[in-house]
């Protein structure tokens, strides 16, 4: 609740700084090996749930966290030009799509989502941000107010409004007060 009592809810949020990033991929260690059972077990970038999308040639790195899985590939995609060099249809998408390996858990093909290392007890910040020692991941939260929900309408009411209307608020009153009775 904030302070005019109004309900809000926390939303947390990795800002990235492309300019900053150097493709160290130190991101995509620290994931997969928080990801890993037990937990920093294992190191395999395959299972991570951030991507760094490289460039060497135009020092260009984009890390991509992973977003929601979709069952099929889309029909309309975004194309990029940056610095001049046009890049595939699906390089800086988030999903975890059938047209692509790209966040796929490797041996069972299970659909990778950033979970924001959700954990108990909670980390301070997400552990690509705590190994992004280069600045370009910045963990931010921040509250915002949760829109109240319209009020639904049952069915009940919607079928008692289309009577009224149909037959006029006695008639369908006098029906209901004689069935009730019946
Ligand atoms: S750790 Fe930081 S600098 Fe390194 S690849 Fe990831 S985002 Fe880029
Ligand atoms: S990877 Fe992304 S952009 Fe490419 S088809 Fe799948 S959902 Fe569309
Ligand atoms: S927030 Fe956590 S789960 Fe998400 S990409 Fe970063 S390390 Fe992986």
């Amino acid at each position: 609740m904030d302070s005019n009592g109004k309900k809000t809810r926390i939303v947390k949020d990795i800002k990235v700084d492309t300019k900053k990033c150097v493709g160290c991929r130190a991101c995509e260690i620290a994931c997969s090996a928080f990801h890993a059972t037990p937990k920093f077990s294992s190191v395999n970038t395959a299972r991570s749930r951030i991507m760094v999308v490289m460039d060497e040639v135009r020092d260009i790195f984009v890390p991509i966290r992973a977003g929601d899985y979709t069952q099929a590939e889309c029909t309309g995609r975004n194309r990029y030009v940056i610095d001049g060099k046009e890049y595939d249809e699906c390089t800086f998408c988030p999903a975890s799509c059938p047209s692509r390996d790209a966040f796929k858990e490797p041996d069972s093909g299970i659909p990778l989502k950033c979970d924001m290392c959700e954990s108990v007890p909670p980390l301070e910040q997400p552990m690509c941000v705590e190994a992004c020692t280069f600045g370009a991941l910045t963990y931010e939260e921040r509250e915002e107010v949760v829109e109240a929900e319209p009020e639904q309408r049952g069915e009940l009411e919607i079928a008692y409004e289309s009577l009224v209307k149909k037959y006029g608020k006695k008639r369908v009153r006098d029906t209901f007060s004689r069935l009730s009775k019946a």
